[in-house]
Protein backbone atom coordinates (compact mmCIF):
# COMPACT_ATOMS: atom_id res chain seq x y z
CA UNK A 1 0.00 0.00 0.00
CA UNK A 2 1.43 3.56 -0.75
CA UNK A 3 2.00 6.53 1.08
CA UNK A 4 -0.39 8.30 -0.99
CA UNK A 5 -3.96 7.33 -2.41
CA UNK A 6 -5.01 8.87 -6.05
CA UNK A 7 -8.36 10.01 -5.27
CA UNK A 8 -10.19 7.94 -8.83
CA UNK A 9 -11.91 11.42 -9.35
CA UNK A 10 -10.93 14.22 -11.13
CA UNK A 11 -9.84 17.58 -8.95
CA UNK A 12 -10.95 19.87 -11.49
CA UNK A 13 -14.10 18.46 -12.79
CA UNK A 14 -15.02 15.97 -10.63
CA UNK A 15 -15.10 13.20 -13.41
CA UNK A 16 -13.94 9.28 -13.43
CA UNK A 17 -11.92 9.22 -16.24
CA UNK A 18 -8.50 9.70 -14.66
CA UNK A 19 -5.61 7.57 -15.07
CA UNK A 20 -2.13 7.40 -12.84
CA UNK A 21 0.91 9.01 -14.79
CA UNK A 22 4.54 9.57 -13.81
CA UNK A 23 5.20 13.48 -15.02
CA UNK A 24 8.23 15.36 -14.80
CA UNK A 25 7.69 18.42 -12.82
CA UNK A 26 9.67 21.11 -11.97
CA UNK A 27 10.14 22.57 -8.46
CA UNK A 28 11.44 25.61 -7.02
CA UNK A 29 13.35 24.52 -3.55
CA UNK A 30 12.11 25.85 -0.22
CA UNK A 31 15.30 28.72 -0.43
CA UNK A 32 14.38 29.98 -4.00
CA UNK A 33 17.61 29.66 -5.08
CA UNK A 34 16.92 27.29 -8.24
CA UNK A 35 14.53 25.02 -9.60
CA UNK A 36 14.82 21.05 -9.92
CA UNK A 37 13.21 19.02 -11.96
CA UNK A 38 11.72 16.10 -10.41
CA UNK A 39 11.22 12.54 -12.85
CA UNK A 40 8.38 10.24 -12.48
CA UNK A 41 6.50 12.31 -10.19
CA UNK A 42 3.05 10.13 -9.61
CA UNK A 43 0.51 12.24 -11.61
CA UNK A 44 -3.21 12.41 -12.19
CA UNK A 45 -4.21 12.85 -15.84
CA UNK A 46 -8.19 13.16 -16.37
CA UNK A 47 -9.33 12.69 -19.84
CA UNK A 48 -12.20 14.09 -19.62
CA UNK A 49 -11.28 18.05 -19.15
CA UNK A 50 -7.36 17.06 -20.00
CA UNK A 51 -6.15 18.22 -16.77
CA UNK A 52 -2.60 16.74 -15.50
CA UNK A 53 -1.64 17.98 -12.07
CA UNK A 54 -0.13 16.35 -9.05
CA UNK A 55 -2.75 15.20 -6.11
CA UNK A 56 -2.10 17.24 -2.84
CA UNK A 57 -0.79 14.42 -1.03
CA UNK A 58 2.32 14.08 -3.00
CA UNK A 59 2.72 17.85 -3.18
CA UNK A 60 2.84 17.63 0.33
CA UNK A 61 5.47 14.79 0.14
CA UNK A 62 7.54 16.80 -2.22
CA UNK A 63 7.19 20.08 -0.31
CA UNK A 64 7.98 18.37 2.96
CA UNK A 65 10.81 16.33 1.86
CA UNK A 66 12.78 19.28 0.17
CA UNK A 67 11.87 21.44 3.18
CA UNK A 68 13.70 18.77 5.78
CA UNK A 69 16.86 17.63 3.22
CA UNK A 70 20.15 18.82 2.37
CA UNK A 71 18.70 20.33 -1.63
CA UNK A 72 22.55 21.45 -2.23
CA UNK A 73 23.12 17.72 -2.99
CA UNK A 74 20.61 17.05 -5.46
CA UNK A 75 21.68 18.13 -8.87
CA UNK A 76 18.99 19.37 -11.07
CA UNK A 77 17.47 16.72 -12.04
CA UNK A 78 16.07 13.75 -9.62
CA UNK A 79 13.42 10.67 -9.67
CA UNK A 80 10.94 11.38 -7.63
CA UNK A 81 11.89 7.66 -5.69
CA UNK A 82 14.89 9.45 -4.91
CA UNK A 83 13.74 12.65 -3.74
CA UNK A 84 12.33 10.27 -0.98
CA UNK A 85 14.92 8.49 -0.39
CA UNK A 86 17.54 11.13 0.28
CA UNK A 87 17.77 11.13 4.78
CA UNK A 88 16.16 13.90 6.67
CA UNK A 89 18.41 16.57 8.11
CA UNK A 90 16.26 16.78 11.33
CA UNK A 91 16.71 13.49 12.30
CA UNK A 92 20.93 14.38 13.06
CA UNK A 93 19.40 16.53 15.88
CA UNK A 94 18.39 13.15 17.50
CA UNK A 95 21.77 12.25 18.04
CA UNK A 96 23.59 15.83 17.94
CA UNK A 97 23.74 18.37 20.79
CA UNK A 98 23.66 21.14 18.52
CA UNK A 99 23.95 22.25 15.39
CA UNK A 100 27.54 23.52 15.48
CA UNK A 101 29.49 20.62 13.96
CA UNK A 102 30.28 22.15 10.44
CA UNK A 103 34.43 22.52 12.06
CA UNK A 104 36.52 21.81 14.70
ZN1 LIG B 1 -11.10 16.52 -15.27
Amino acid sequence: MPKWELKPICDWCQSEQVVEEQQTVYWELPDGSRAIAINETPSVRCSECGMIYQPESIIREIEDQLFLIDTSSIQKEINFQQLLQIPRLLKRNYFAFDDDDTCS
